[in-house]
């Protein structure tokens, strides 16, 4: 297997970093997109616009019936979107086996190119209370992918112990600060760059900027 990375690609402020991160540490990267009917699918067109900028081959992956095999509200219009993580639950916006399906098929898309490595920008720091955001998951799914196509992955998670803050930090680390704030698309409203300003993704997210630019002395 070569030094290539396929990246787990959604347009959203962490995997945007993770991208400019992966073309730093690999020799050639590729941008794994995927459209599972989620409601705002200007996602996949401003994924395709950074992956462009980057200079990175991007590939579209349709993964339609994911958002409906379970309610979500991240896929589920009618469905109002729960702003904190419930006692003893998951939110609303978790989609069951997402995570599991995308580094599944990055992972059959990375042994058709002969890369070694997959990269995503889950993080257990800010967690969420999405059980596959968690770095147990990860090295569990790492050894099951291995076994499954007689292969040495490695799945790398350069954001697994940063919190919003310090991933704001690499990305200006990377030169990407400007990139990443004003191009990306985090809400779960589908506003592109700082959002809508109220939905859980932005009030995380917004915090983290608040907190790194005091850190800079702005
Ligand atoms: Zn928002």
């Amino acid at each position: 297997m070569n030094k290539d990375a396929v990246v787990v690609f959604s347009g959203g402020q962490d995997s945007t970093t993770c991208l400019y991160w992966a073309k730093h540490e690999f020799a050639k990267v590729y941008a794994l997109c995927f459209s599972y009917g989620q409601k705002h699918s200007a996602e996949v067109a401003v994924a395709q616009s950074i992956a462009g900028e980057a200079g990175v081959l991007f590939r579209l992956i349709d993964l339609p019936f994911i958002g409906g095999l379970a309610h979500n509200s991240l896929t589920d219009t009618d469905m109002k979107m729960d702003d904190d993580v419930p006692q003893g639950g998951v939110p609303n916006t978790f989609v069951p086996g997402r995570n599991l399906f995308f580094l599944s098929i990055a992972a059959v898309v990375a042994r058709e190119l002969g890369a070694a490595n997959i990269v995503t920008g889950v993080s257990q720091t800010d967690f969420s209370g999405y059980p596959d955001c968690r770095d147990n998951f990860i090295r569990s799914l790492n050894v099951t992918l291995n076994l499954a196509m007689e292969s040495q992955f490695v799945i790398h998670t350069p954001l697994m112990w940063r919190d919003k803050r310090e991933t704001w930090r690499m990305a200006d680390e990377l030169g990407v600060f400007d990139i990443v704030r004003e191009r990306t698309l985090t809400c779960y409203n589908g506003v592109v760059g700082d959002g809508c300003g109220h939905c859980p993704a932005c009030k995380l997210r917004r915090r983290g900027l608040e907190e790194y630019l005091k850190e800079r002395g702005l």
